[in-house]
């Protein structure tokens, strides 16, 4: 278990930081539901690119049927690109995980006419998700092949990709516990834009794929303070 290094009050960038530690008993219970749609197609294509050290899987419009979506309470939100994390950035009960995936939607909900209150105030849903390093075959050559070119020419491969289409296919029977609170982008100028749904229970992916994923050092932002937010909690 990594130390929990808590960022100091007067933090630069604001006082709804990500990621932070989850504690179930700090958390209120709602009976809210996620809605997934379009996660269970058989491949998801895009290209792996890089942003700021930061290496992203961006799903290309042109190239999928459908991209998959997700609907939270009246916010429809589109799956954009995916990235991760080695180790976890968010920590459960002050444990922390093999790795992090983040799956950022972009909120394209129409705006609630007449009721400001109901509005989510974010432009990005991010839908965290642990994953812990188990024993399996995926299909990852694609994937992993674009990963190398970009680690090795610092450009992105020119060439499409797929992202391991088991990772996203499990994530929905995943959408019945989870944690929501709002917070920021964990990188660059750490816009507080954020909806974030982190799932309670961590997928397993290859340890082929773990290492892939660990070699490009993408980096883990230390905890933030919870502050005045409130942490929510649906499902058991
Ligand atoms: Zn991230």
């Amino acid at each position: 278990m990594r130390e929990v290094q808590v960022a100091k009050l007067e933090s630069v960038h604001g006082t709804q930081q990500s990621p932070i530690n989850i504690t179930a008993r700090e958390a209120f219970s709602v009976a809210d539901k996620i809605a997934g749609t379009g996660y269970n197609q058989n491949s998801f294509k895009g290209h792996v690119v890089e942003n700021a050290e930061h290496h992203y899987f961006e799903l290309s419009e042109r190239d999928n049927k459908k991209l998959p979506s997700v609907e939270f309470r009246s916010t429809r939100a589109v799956l954009k690109s995916i990235h991760f994390h080695a180790p976890s950035e968010h920590q459960l009960e002050g444990n922390e995980y093999d790795a992090e995936f983040h799956f950022v939607h972009d909120i394209v909900s129409k705006e609630v006419t007449g009721n400001a209150h109901v509005q989510e105030p974010s432009t990005k849903l991010v839908i965290g998700v642990f994953a812990n390093a188990v024993k399996s075959a995926e299909e990852i050559a694609s994937f992993c092949n674009s990963l190398k070119v970009l680690k090795e020419t610092g450009k992105p491969c020119p060439k499409e990709c797929e992202f391991p289409a088991k990772i996203l296919n499990d994530i929905p029977s995943k959408f019945g516990s989870f944690f929501h609170y709002r917070g920021s982008l964990t990188s660059g100028e750490h816009l507080e834009i954020v909806s974030w749904i982190v799932l309670k229970e961590a997928i397993g992916v290859s340890s082929d794929l773990l290492e892939e994923i660990e070699s490009l050092d993408q980096p883990t932002r230390e905890l933030q303070l919870l502050n005045r937010r409130i942490l929510l909690v649906s499902g058991t």
